[in-house]
């Protein structure tokens, strides 16, 4: 059990509201770091937290979206939709996934183990799950500027939204985006009345198709083409910037409605480029 500076175990839906300017954690938080190990995937010597003596929920930071913008995901095989984990087909976005490339940062040995702790921590305690993810970020509140889920993997379930709206509602100057294929859970959670999405999450509906736009309406979106910029699409400029966000910020950015993500044509004819393109 996971306990807050003042002794209670924290639940989903009965947490504490956090002050942005809170500097020092709770004395809970301050235990058990460890530092990234060089070729994990996540940047290295950068502290993470990590819980004991249960298990870690890993939070991590990738070069690309660069030091404020930390990222949790979880294994492709247990959350993406059956199918698209094993698609080849050249015009499924799913056959150009980065949790598919060999030999990137991205899937070192340690960076799946995270992922697959992240998900069995999940699974098998749900509650520790969110109580340590909500602890990450009160400590690293003030130095987080932005927070992504799903680098790597993609909603699990329906309750998953349900949590993950709860927590942006605790820190609500930090903006939170989820991508994700799942229409159908983010069309039940919406469909209930009490589920109003917080001010500062977004969810973006990614297409699974390459050229084609999600055909569910949902105000924000995103997509991955080839050739011509989709009219009224933002382009992700990651491309022409050493495949880093850097400043831009139009993923978290409600006023966007349409990202496109370029791709790569040698990628898709199926020979892709170690160093790529976002696309989800
Ligand atoms: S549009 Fe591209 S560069 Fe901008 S925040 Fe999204 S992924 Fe990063």
């Amino acid at each position: 059990m996971i306990y807050m500076e003042d002794g209670n175990g924290l639940i989903p839906g009965g947490l504490k509201r956090c002050s942005r300017e809170r500097q020092n954690p709770p004395e809970t938080f301050q235990k058990g770091f460890i530092t990234i190990e060089e070729g994990s995937g996540l940047i290295p010597n950068k502290p993470i937290l990590v819980q004991n003596p249960a298990g870690q929920v890993c939070v991590g930071k990738t070069s690309k979206l660069g030091l404020d913008r930390p990222c949790l995901s979880f294994p492709i095989e247990n959350t993406c939709i059956s199918t698209s984990v094993r698609m080849n087909n050249p015009d499924h976005v799913c056959t150009y996934c980065y949790g598919k490339q060999v030999g990137i940062r991205l899937n070192m040995p340690t960076a799946i183990k995270s992922r697959k702790e992240n998900y069995r921590i999940y699974r098998e305690e749900n509650e520790t799950f969110w109580k340590q993810l909500q602890g990450w970020i009160l400590y690293n509140e003030v130095k987080t500027n932005f927070f992504r889920y799903f680098v790597v993997g993609d909603i699990p379930d329906e309750h998953f939204l349900f949590n993950a709206n709860e927590i942006a509602e605790m820190f609500p100057k930090i903006p939170f985006w989820i991508p994700t294929l799942k229409t159908g859970f983010l069309k039940r959670f919406l469909e209930k009345e009490e589920h109003e999405l917080a001010s500062n999450l977004i969810i973006r509906l990614s297409s699974p198709l390459v050229n084609e736009i999600d055909p569910i309406r949902f105000e924000w979106k995103s997509m991955t083409y080839t050739g011509k910029q989709p009219k009224g699409s933002y382009r992700c400029p990651s491309s022409d910037q050493d495949d880093e966000c850097r400043d831009c910020w139009a993923c978290w950015n409600k006023k966007v409605k349409l990202i496109a993500y370029p791709l790569n044509l040698q990628e898709r004819k199926g020979k892709p480029k170690v160093k790529r393109s976002e696309y989800i």
